[in-house]
């Protein structure tokens, strides 16, 4: 009997220098259609929900699209393939402890939103640390621990930091864990011997943030009054002077910080860091362009710095253009191609917890010090501060589904996206959300292309119709004309 089948949802067309390239978000997939009909079909493909039947297509490319996930039983429901997905990666997710070792920093950026109190965790403290990562990985048995050494500058608070990463190492060597541990630095606080502390930390990526070259990074990275110390010539050159030996001992991950005033340093960045054999180093040196954004009311007079869409996108091409491949931040990219999310942010990660140097739990690690964000409290003497709506954030992150939501679960990024920043979902960020869209709109067709060695024609992008599909039956009934 004839195969009836449905257009899937998830299909992406790309037009390439020889007919066009498919990619399916849901499965990865890709496939290629060459050919007089190409158009035609990429287009039908990709399109609304159509019915097709197997006589128009052949048995032999019907198999193959029904394969790769292209065309789906007409019943399909290819919504709950992907909600599965994301609630087996939340459970699955890794425990990762992100400890805020101090609020405190040396250096005053204009576009801090953190407190910078003198709030800081003590030495006793080191036990509870302990205890609270035996318990997280108790949950599911877990066996394997990631400490992320955070702040304010984390650092500055070394003597924790030594107590804490020992006593976590004692205990996960004695119970067989797995221990690793990364860092959030301003690079201006390391001791003389980096490799030294890198070894005794078990640490496997330092991520260090740059604000321009030397002029643009010293004027907005100022030392704080009382915080400069003898040594202190320039942020700038201290933070160098750190990835120069940090590249022979782990991993870097360098990000740039881009608004409208620094924007224009990100190729004169990317010269020094090369000149500087950065990217040639023992261990790989990483380099991502972040936009600086308001990330909460607290920042939100960063909006008349924030680069546009388009603005970022350009600063993006530059990096890709300028980059050697092995410095790129290519972790959504896997054998060439983009791929379904398969793993979920520490915030939705339901073993995980950020340590507030308050000693609150937060979700997320840029919500430390908004104490009516906190879910919880490590220390027994401290109440937890009454929040705005006291125990409802705890409930809302454990809840979270994009899957759910009204727009994500229409959306055709969803499988590649899952939602893109749970926080702007909770903080009510609806710009910050459309954001999303429009990044996958532009990126997603330059990655697929890239995947096929080639690149999008000037200014192709999906449009709203590509991302939000009509799949109802008139649908059908309206595409019924091309399979006659
Ligand atoms: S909630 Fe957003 S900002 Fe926080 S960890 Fe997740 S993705 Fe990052
Ligand atoms: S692109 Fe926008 S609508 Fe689509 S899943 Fe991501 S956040 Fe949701």
């Amino acid at each position: 009997m004839e195969r009836l089948l449905a257009t899937s949802r998830y299909t992406f067309a790309v037009p390439l220098s020889d007919g066009y390239g498919l990619f399916h978000a849901s499965t990865g997939s890709v496939f290629r259609l060459h050919g007089r009909d190409a158009k035609k079909l990429a287009a039908l493909l990709s399109g609304n929900h159509s019915l097709v039947h197997e006589s128009v297509l052949g048995a032999e490319l019907t198999t193959q699209l029904q394969r790769a996930g292209f065309l789906v039983a007409p019943d399909a429901d290819e919504l709950t393939a992907v909600r599965e997905r994301y609630w087996q990666a939340r459970g699955n997710a890794p425990v990762v402890l992100l400890v805020t070792t101090t609020m405190d920093c040396n250096l005053g950026c204009y576009y801090c939103y953190e407190s910078r109190s003198d709030e800081a965790l003590s030495v006793d403290d080191a036990d509870t640390l302990v205890d609270i990562a035996k318990e997280r990985l108790g949950r599911r048995g877990k066996r394997s621990l990631h400490i992320d050494w955070y702040g304010g500058e984390p650092l500055m608070n070394l003597e924790f930091m030594e107590r804490a990463s020992q006593k976590l190492q004692d205990f996960c060597a004695a119970a067989g864990i797995a221990y690793h541990a990364s860092v959030v630095s301003n690079g201006t606080r390391w001791p003389q011997d980096v490799g030294g502390l890198v070894t005794r930390h078990r640490i496997r990526e330092v991520q260090i943030s740059f604000d321009g070259l030397k002029e643009n990074h010293d004027r907005r990275r100022r030392y704080r009054p009382l915080h400069r110390g003898e040594q202190d010539l320039s942020s700038f050159d201290q933070a160098v002077a750190l990835v120069d030996q940090l590249v022979r001992h782990t991993r870097v991950d360098l990000r740039f910080n881009a608004d409208h005033g620094n924007a224009g340093d990100l190729a004169g960045f990317i010269e020094l860091a090369r000149a500087r054999g950065w990217f040639d180093a023992p261990y790989r040196c990483v380099l991502m362009v972040a936009k600086l954004s308001a990330y909460s009311d607290r920042s939100a007079f960063l909006r008349p710095h924030e680069l546009s869409a388009e603005e970022f996108e350009e600063l993006q091409e530059v990096a890709e253009r300028l980059l050697p491949k092995e410095a790129q931040d290519d972790q959504d990219i896997v054998g060439g191609f983009p791929h379904p999310k398969t793993s979920v942010c520490g915030a939705l990660a339901p073993d995980s917890a950020v340590v507030g140097a308050d000693g609150l739990e937060y979700r997320c690690g840029l919500q430390v010090g908004e104490t009516h964000r906190a879910v919880g409290s490590f220390r027994r003497d401290l109440p937890l501060v009454a929040a705005a709506s006291p125990g409802t954030d705890g409930a809302w992150w454990d809840s979270f589904d994009p899957t759910r939501l009204p727009t994500c679960s229409r959306c055709s990024f969803l499988p590649v996206c899952w939602g893109g920043c749970p926080k702007r979902h909770l903080d009510g960020d609806g710009t910050g959300v459309a954001g999303e869209g429009q990044y996958w709109r532009t990126q997603l067709p330059r990655q697929v292309a890239a995947g096929f060695g080639e690149s999008v024609p000037q200014g192709f992008a999906f449009t709203e119709a590509d991302q939000f599909r009509d799949d109802s039956r008139e649908a059908d009934d309206e595409n019924e004309a091309w399979h006659a």
